[in-house]
C-alpha cells in the first residue's frame, strides 16, 4: 500500500496503470477476429512491444524507488533492463510507422525506401546497445539511469523526429480516406508520442511516454482495429467501409486495380427469412470460395446481395476479368448448402478500375454508384464502365442543374388538374402538379425532372414550394367558395424519409391558416417497399393532426394486396396504366374491376386516374369510383384558368 501512496512512487503507479491498459488492449485484440491481415499482425507486434516496454519501465521504477527491490535485482540487471526499455521505446516508434504504412497499404518497393524506414531505428538501437561495451557512448549513473554521451544523446532522437515528420506527411496525404474519428485517433496517437518524448526530455523519466503509448494503442484498437467497422459479421469478409478504404488508398497511391462487384440474384430474398447461423454459413461458403479462387484479391460484402473483389494489378478491360466472371458464374450455378437444402444462384458482375475508368475518389464514388444502379437493373456478364450510358449521366447532370436554377430563380409554377366526383356532379378536388419552365430549355416535364430532383435532393425544395403555393391559393382565392373541398399534393419518397417532414408541412399550413381537411397527401407504393420507422412516424403524426393520405399509382408494379387493409390511407388512386389497359383487354378489365371491388370492400375511396374518353368515364362511374381525374374532364392548368374552370363547372 505504502508503495502506491508515496509521492515518489507515482512513476510506479503510472506504470501500473499503463500496464492495466495494455492488458485491456490485449484482451480486446485477442477476443476479436480480424480482417486486416497484415495490419493486424503489425498491431499485435506493437502491442507486444508496448507491453514489454511498460513491464521494463515498471521494473526500473520499482528498482529506483524501492530499496527492497534492490535485494532481488542487481545494479547490472537494472542497467540491462534500462537498455531494453530504451530499445523498445525506439521500436515503438519504428512499428508505429510500419503500422501506419500498413493501414494505408504502403509497401516501400525500393531498397532506399526500405532503408529510410529501417536505418534510424537500427542506428539508435546499435548506439544504445554498444553502451554495454564502452562508456564512451553511454554509461549509467549511480541511480541506474542511462546517460548518453555527446553527440549521441542528440543523434538518437533524429530517427524519432524523422518518423514523426514522415507520419505527419502520410496523415496529411491520406486525410481524404480517413473518417473524422480515425483522423482524431491517428493524430492523437502522434501528439501523445510527441508529448511523451518532450516530457521525457524535461523530467528524465519515460513513464509519461509509456502511458501515452498505452492510451494511443487503446485509441487504435477502437478505431483502426475496430472489427465491426471493417468486418461483416455474417460473411466474415470486409464491409463497405473496408472496401472504400482499400479503393481510396489504391487510388491515392496510383496502384493499378480492378474492383469487380458481383450481384448474387435473389440472395437477400433467399436468406432474408433464415436464421442468422444458416444465412451466415451460406455467405461464408461463398466468401471462402471467392477467397480461394482469387487469393491475391481482397474480398468484401459491401451491400446486401453483393460481393466485391478488389483485384490488384489487373486492368478492368482485360480477359482475366472476363474469365474470372465466367468461373464465378459457373460455380454459383452449382449448389451451395443452406441448412440441408441445395441452393444455386445467378450472378451478374461489373468491373471498374484504375487507371482506365477512374482516377479520383470523387469520380470513383460517382461511377460506382452508377454501376451499382445499372447492375441492379441489367443482368450482364461483365458490365463495364464503357457500357454505362455516360451521355445519359451527363444529361442527368444538365437537368439537375436546370432544376436547381429553376428552384433558386422562381421558375416553377403549380398547375391544377380538377378531379370530378360523380356523386355530386362537381369538381370538389384537384391535384397540384408542378411545372418547370426554363428560360432556355423551355418546358420540362415533371416525369423527366422529378426523378432527377429526387436523386439530387432538390425535390424537397420543390415540394415545399408546391405546398406553399397550394396553401396560398386556398387562403387567397375563391376556390373554396367555388366548391373546391381539398387539394391533392404529391409527396416523394425523399420527403417521407425526412424526420422533420410533419413539422415542415404543418408549419406551412399554419402560416396560411389552412385546416387539415383541405390537404390530402399523395404517397406512392414504393414507400411501402422500404418502409422505415421515420416514414411511419411521419404518416401517423400527420394523420393525428387530421391530414389524410392517398395511395398514388396503385396497381402499378408492387401492389401488395394482402397489406392493403393495413395501409393508412383514405384514398386509392388507380394508376392510369391500369385504367387504360382495362379498356384494351378483357383480363385487364377484370383486374381493374376486382381491384375496385376489393378497395370499396375495405371502405376506402377510389380515384380513377387517366380517364381520357367519355366511354371510359361512363364505365368507371358505373363501377362505383368516387372520383375521376383525366384529360376527358380537364387537363392540368394554371391557377387563373383553374379558378375560372371551377366557377364555370360547379355552378352551371
Ligand atoms: P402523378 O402523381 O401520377 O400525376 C398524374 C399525372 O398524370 C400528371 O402528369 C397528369 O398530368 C397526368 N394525367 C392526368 N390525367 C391524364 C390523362 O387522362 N391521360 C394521361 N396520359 N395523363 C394524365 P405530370 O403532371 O406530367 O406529372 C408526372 C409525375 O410527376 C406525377 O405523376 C408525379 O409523380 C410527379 N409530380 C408532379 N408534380 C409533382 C410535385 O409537385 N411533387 C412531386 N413529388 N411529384 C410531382
Ligand atoms: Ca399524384
Ligand atoms: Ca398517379
Amino acid at each position: 500500500m505504502e508503495l502506491l501512496t508515496q509521492p515518489k512512487n507515482y512513476d510506479v503507479c503510472i506504470s501500473i496503470s499503463a500496464l492495466v491498459l495494455m492488458a485491456v488492449i490485449v484482451v480486446i485484440y485477442s477476443s476479436e477476429e480480424y480482417y486486416h491481415g497484415k495490419q493486424s499482425r503489425i498491431f499485435g507486434v506493437l502491442i507486444a512491444v508496448g507491453t514489454l516496454l511498460n513491464v521494463m519501465g515498471l521494473i526500473h521504477h520499482l528498482w529506483i524507488n524501492n530499496e527492497e527491490v534492490k535485494n532481488y535485482i542487481t545494479y547490472d540487471m537494472n542497467c540491462l533492463i534500462v537498455i531494453v526499455e530504451k530499445i523498445l521505446t525506439y521500436l515503438v516508434g519504428f512499428f508505429s510507422i510500419v503500422y501506419l504504412m500498413a493501414i494505408f497499404r504502403i509497401t516501400p518497393n525500393k531498397l532506399w525506401k526500405k532503408l529510410l524506414v529501417i536505418v534510424p531505428s537500427v542506428y539508435t538501437i546499435l548506439v544504445i546497445m554498444s553502451g554495454t561495451f564502452t562508456d564512451a557512448i553511454c554509461r549509467f549513473d549511480y541511480k541506474g539511469e542511462i546517460i548518453l554521451a555527446f553527440p549521441y544523446n542528440h543523434t538518437v532522437n533524429i530517427g524519432i523526429i524523422m518518423y514523426l515528420i514522415f507520419a505527419s506527411y502520410l496523415i496529411a496525404k491520406y486525410n481524404k480516406v480517413l473518417t473524422s474519428e480515425k483522423m482524431v485517433a491517428i493524430s492523437a496517437y502522434y501528439i501523445l508520442m510527441l508529448m511523451g518524448i518532450g516530457m521525457r526530455f524535461f523530467t528524465k523519466t519515460g513513464v509519461v511516454f509509456e502511458f501515452g503509448v498505452a492510451i494511443s494503442l487503446l485509441l487504435c484498437v477502437f478505431t483502426f482495429q475496430n472489427p465491426s467497422h471493417f468486418v461483416d459479421r455474417m460473411s466474415g469478409v470486409g464491409t463497405k467501409n473496408a472496401l472504400n478504404f482499400a479503393v481510396y488508398t489504391n487510388l491515392i497511391q496510383r496502384r493499378m486495380f480492378t474492383l469487380m462487384e458481383i450481384r448474387v440474384d435473389k440472395l437477400s430474398g433467399t436468406i432474408g427469412n433464415e436464421a442468422v447461423e444458416a444465412a451466415s454459413s451460406l455467405l461464408k461458403q461463398m466468401a471462402d470460395y471467392l477467397k480461394k479462387l482469387c487469393p491475391e484479391a481482397g474480398v468484401f460484402f459491401p451491400r446486401d446481395g453483393f460481393f466485391a473483389l478488389l483485384i490488384p494489378d489487373v486492368k478492368s478491360s482485360s480477359d482475366v476479368i472476363d474469365k474470372l466472371a465466367d468461373t464465378i458464374k459457373t460455380r454459383f450455378k452449382e449448389p451451395f448448402k443452406l441448412k440441408d437444402l441445395d441452393v444455386t444462384f445467378d450472378i451478374s458482375t461489373s468491373a471498374i478500375g484504375y487507371p482506365d475508368d477512374v482516377k479520383t475518389i470523387e469520380r470513383f464514388d460517382e461511377i460506382s454508384n452508377m454501376m451499382y444502379k445499372a447492375l441492379s437493373r441489367e443482368s450482364k456478364y461483365v458490365l463495364r464502365v464503357a457500357d454505362l450510358n455516360l451521355r445519359y449521366a451527363e444529361y442527368d447532370k444538365k437537368i439537375g442543374n436546370l432544376v436547381r436554377h429553376a428552384v433558386d430563380n422562381g421558375l416553377l409554377e403549380v398547375y391544377y388538374q380538377p378531379i370530378y366526383s360523380p356523386s355530386t356532379g362537381k369538381f370538389s378536388s384537384c391535384e397540384a402538379l408542378v411545372r418547370l419552365k426554363d428560360t432556355r430549355a423551355g418546358y420540362i416535364s415533371p416525369g423527366v425532372f422529378m426523378p432527377i430532383a429526387e436523386r439530387n435532393g432538390t425535390v424537397l425544395g420543390i415540394d415545399k414550394f408546391v405546398l406553399s403555393s397550394v396553401c396560398e391559393m386556398l387562403a387567397t382565392t375563391k376556390a373554396v367558395s367555388y366548391g373546391l373541398e381539398y387539394v391533392e399534393v404529391n409527396l416523394s419518397v425523399v420527403d417521407c424519409i425526412q424526420t422533420n417532414l410533419a413539422e415542415t408541412i404543418l408549419g406551412i399550413m399554419k402560416r396560411y391558416n389552412i385546416g387539415p381537411s383541405r390537404i390530402n397527401l399523395e404517397i406512392t407504393e414504393t414507400w411501402e417497399k422500404d418502409v422505415t420507422s421515420v416514414i411511419e412516424q411521419n404518416i401517423s403524426k400527420l394523420m393525428s393532426e387530421g391530414l389524410t393520405f392517398s395511395m398514388d399509382d396503385f396497381g402499378m408494379g408492387y401492389s401488395n394486396f394482402s397489406r392493403l387493409a393495413d395501409m393508412p390511407v383514405k384514398i386509392f388512386k388507380l394508376d392510369k396504366s391500369t385504367i387504360q389497359a382495362a379498356f384494351e383487354s378483357e383480363t385487364s378489365y377484370m383486374i381493374m374491376y376486382n381491384m375496385i371491388k376489393i378497395i370499396k370492400g375495405l371502405g376506402k375511396e377510389i380515384v380513377a386516374e387517366g380517364v381520357e374518353t367519355g366511354e371510359q368515364a361512363k364505365q368507371i362511374i358505373r363501377l362505383g369510383c368516387d372520383h375521376i381525374q383525366g384529360f376527358f374532364y380537364a387537363r392540368p392548368m394554371p391557377l387563373k384558368q383553374f379558378l375560372e374552370f371551377l366557377q364555370d363547372h360547379n355552378y352551371s
